[in-house]
């Protein structure tokens, strides 16, 4: 039995919507099944200051298990240059420009939290660059979860 996880896709670096064309390909050849595909929408930079971005929400049929699947994407996003990770200062996150993003929104619905891995991932709700693609896929993610993480 697949399971159905939910991706969500930004690049704000180099030849955007090549690097969302080649992550999908790639999840398709290493994850599983690209069963759908939002439009590919501009969005302005959030949470720093940089070039706009381009996002994607994918729904992909996989065996992999959550973390997986986590491995997979990571290594994607290590294939196509992504170098730079975010990280903490302050307390705060510090985040760079990078040619792929690869996060997982929700995995079968399940909850799940790990120093790797939180599902569903935390910002859903609160980034419209998430909100629309998964409007636009009648994906309803935020009422499935009533305590959030
Ligand atoms: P962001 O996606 O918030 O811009 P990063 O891509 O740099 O930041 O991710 C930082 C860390 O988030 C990764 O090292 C990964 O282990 C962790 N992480 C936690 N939950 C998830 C998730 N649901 N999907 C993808 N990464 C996650
Ligand atoms: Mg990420």
């Amino acid at each position: 039995m697949p399971h159905r996880a939910i991706i969500g896709l930004g690049s704000n670096q180099g030849n955007r919507a090549f690097y969302l064309r080649i992550a999908r390909i790639l999840i398709a050849w290493d994850a599983g099944v690209v069963s759908r595909a939002s439009s590919v929408i501009e969005t302005p930079s959030w949470g720093f200051d940089s070039d706009p971005f381009l996002n994607q929400v994918v729904v992909v049929e996989t065996a992999l298990a959550p973390l997986e699947l986590l491995d997979v994407l990571q290594s994607i996003e290590r294939k196509l240059g992504r170098t730079q990770k975010s990280f903490l200062q302050d307390g705060k996150p510090v985040y760079h420009a990078r040619t792929i993003d690869l996060d997982i929104l929700d995995y079968d619905g399940i909850r799940y939290k790990d120093d790797r891995l939180t599902l569903p991932h935390p910002h859903i709700a609160e980034r419209e660059f998430v909100m629309a693609p998964l409007r636009e896929l009648n994906i309803n993610l935020t009422d499935n979860h009533e305590d959030p993480v």
